[in-house]
């Protein structure tokens, strides 16, 4: 077996609000057959692009494991400066392209394949990547494993000492739990995530993550088996003091994300106000069926 070399490059973009720092991955092998995971943002390029050269590397592929722009609006440069196609799930697709629409990048000239699919593998030489289906940050978000060396690229859906994002309209929670204990039963001795540090024996965080979310969906369900309430008042009662006020439309999204799970499993029921007509949430008394 050659060696393979990863490459950890957290770059820093000024063009994203909330996550300033994200990792794109250079795996090369002795030859200087490489491929990247996930691209950074437009004006991450350079680095990505300088680094690449400057390790003698010939990119075979980029490979997305979500299309959100921190990690994917890099893509189309780096994919025309190395000459190599793009590669997404297939429920990436379509939000893919219309982003790179929205930012005038016309996807007609870019060769972007909807292959990333669990069946497949990413072969380099001698080495293999496993494609891991792990939707709940996105719908068609990915995981790639190397089950040689039991080390994940996770994406956005383990991200050590932050918070992944789990909120309409890209975000699923009951997915993003099940994603999580997927990634558990590989047992990986090591995680590199789409943002912050590489993780060894990382599934402790993981079930710590998992853990955390059961805890506030425990919380929300006991604010509102007292009285149904409002998102509004959920979200303030939930992070009052703990957050920014202009970061509240965030959490906002995340207690979203939370009740359609509690909804989806019909323990909770959405309802109007007959007087002011505003929604409120409900606990129900037991789970209807
Ligand atoms: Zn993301």
């Amino acid at each position: 077996m050659t060696s393979l070399t990863v490459d950890q490059m957290a770059v820093n973009t000024q063009k994203h609000s909330l996550e300033q720092e994200v990792n794109a991955y250079l795996l090369t092998t002795a030859s200087g057959n490489a491929l990247l995971i996930d691209a950074g943002y437009e004006d991450t390029t350079t680095f990505i692009y300088e680094f690449t050269k400057h390790r003698e590397a010939t990119i075979q592929g980029i490979y997305l494991t979500h299309y959100h722009p921190d990690h994917s609006l890099g893509a189309p440069e780096l994919a025309q400066k190395f000459n190599c196609p793009i590669h997404c799930h297939p429920l990436e697709y379509p939000r893919l392209t219309s982003l790179y629409e929205q930012h005038g990048i016309p996807v007609q000239n870019l060769d972007i394949r909807a292959d990333l699919i669990p069946t497949s593998k990413i072969i380099l030489e001698d080495h293999t990547l496993d494609i891991v289906f792990t939707p709940g940050h996105t719908h068609g978000h990915i995981a790639l494993y190397d089950s040689l060396t039991q080390v994940l690229f996770t994406g956005d859906t383990v991200i050590p000492g932050g918070t992944v994002w789990i909120g309409p309209p890209d975000g699923h929670l009951a997915d993003y739990l099940q994603s999580l204990d997927a990634l558990c039963a590989f047992s990986p001795k090591l995680v590199y995530p789409g943002h912050g540090a590489v993780t060894h024996d990382p599934v402790p965080l993981m079930l710590r993550m998992k853990e955390r979310r059961l805890l506030r969906e425990q919380q929300i369900l006991h604010f509102i088996k007292q009285t149904p309430q409002s998102i509004e008042q959920i979200t303030k009662e939930l992070y009052r003091g703990s957050i920014r006020e202009d970061m509240l439309w965030v959490a906002k999204k995340t207690v979203q994300g939370h009740l359609q799970k509690l909804i989806d499993e019909r323990q909770v029921t959405l309802s109007y106000d007959s007087l002011t007509f505003n929604a409120l949430y409900r606990a129900n008394e037991r789970p209807e069926v």
